[in-house]
C-alpha cells in the first residue's frame, strides 16, 4: 500500500487555549442538581447552601415551586424557613433575574427548591443563567414521581446540569432498605395513576394551593410514603399503615 500522510491530529478538535491564554475563556457559573426522595433534607440543604454563600457576601435569591407549607417560603422539616419568591411554570427566570438585576439588586446566585416542578424550559433558561451571566444555579428536587417516572423538570436537569448530586441522607423504608421512590398513598392503598403533580407531604396530607384545589375526598386520604424498589413495586406498606412518613411532624 502507498504510504499517506499522517492526518493533522489536530483536524478533528480545535485546540484548547493553553494556559496562558485562559483568560480568554468566558468565565461561567454552574447548575447544580442536589436529587433525592421525599424526606432527605433536600430543603434543609438549600437554606445551607444559602446561609454559606450569604456569609461570604454573595446576593441570592431564593426561589420555589409549591412548598410544602403552601406559603412563599423554603421550609424543612426540622423545623427552618426563610422567605422566598414562589415561582409557577409561566415564569421566565431570565426576565426575572433581570428584572432584579434592573432594580438595582445583585444576583450571584439561584437557589431552587422543589424544582422537579420546573418547566423543562425552565432549566434552559438556567443553564442559560449560568453560561451568559454567571449565576450560580443551586436546584434541589425529587427525581422521579409516584409512578416511579422522572419529572420532566427534573428531566431536563439531568440532561443540562453541570453536576448531579445525590443527597446523601439515608431514608429509609419501613423494611430498612434505602427508600429511592415516593409512593402516593390513597386510602391505605399504593396508587399509581392520577395526576403526576399532586403536593403532599409525607404526614396527613395538607396539600392543594389556591391555584390546584384538591378534589375534597382526597384531602384527607392522601399522602405520600417512601419505599424502596422492592415493596414500591409490590405496593406493600408493611405492618406500619399508621406510621405517617419517616419524618413526619403533624
Ligand atoms: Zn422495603
Amino acid at each position: 500500500m502507498e504510504p499517506t500522510a499522517d492526518p493533522d491530529p489536530t483536524d478533528a478538535l480545535s485546540a484548547v487555549p493553553a494556559a496562558g491564554s485562559r483568560r480568554a475563556v468566558p468565565v461561567t457559573g454552574h447548575l447544580r442538581f442536589y436529587y433525592g426522595p421525599m424526606d432527605c433534607g433536600k430543603s434543609t440543604l438549600a437554606l445551607q447552601v444559602d446561609h454559606n454563600h450569604a456569609r461570604q457576601g454573595r446576593k441570592g435569591l431564593l426561589l420555589v415551586l409549591r412548598d410544602r407549607s403552601g406559603k412563599p417560603q423554603i421550609s424543612s422539616r426540622i423545623g427552618i424557613s426563610r422567605a422566598a419568591i414562589e415561582i409557577n411554570a409561566d415564569v421566565d427566570l431570565c426576565e426575572l433575574v433581570r428584572s432584579t438585576w434592573a432594580a438595582g439588586s445583585r444576583v450571584d446566585y439561584l437557589i431552587v427548591d422543589e424544582a422537579q416542578f420546573l418547566a423543562p424550559a425552565q432549566v434552559d433558561q438556567l443553564a442559560e443563567l449560568a453560561d451568559d451571566s454567571q449565576v450560580d444555579v443551586y436546584c434541589f428536587g425529587i427525581a422521579t414521581d409516584f409512578r416511579s417516572t422522572l419529572f420532566p423538570g427534573s428531566r431536563r436537569l439531568f440532561e443540562l446540569a453541570d453536576d448531579l448530586q445525590p443527597v446523601q441522607v439515608d431514608v429509609l423504608c419501613w423494611c430498612g432498605l434505602p427508600a429511592r421512590f415516593n409512593a402516593r398513598v390513597q386510602d391505605g392503598q399504593v396508587t399509581r395513576a392520577g395526576d403526576t403533580v399532586l403536593v403532599a407531604d409525607t404526614g396527613h396530607s395538607r396539600v392543594g394551593t389556591d391555584s390546584e384545589p384538591l378534589p375534597e375526598q382526597w384531602s384527607t386520604t392522601v399522602r405520600y410514603q417512601v419505599l424502596c424498589r422492592r415493596h414500591f413495586r409490590l405496593g406493600d406498606l408493611g405492618l406500619s399503615q399508621g406510621v405517617q412518613g419517616q419524618l413526619s411532624f403533624a
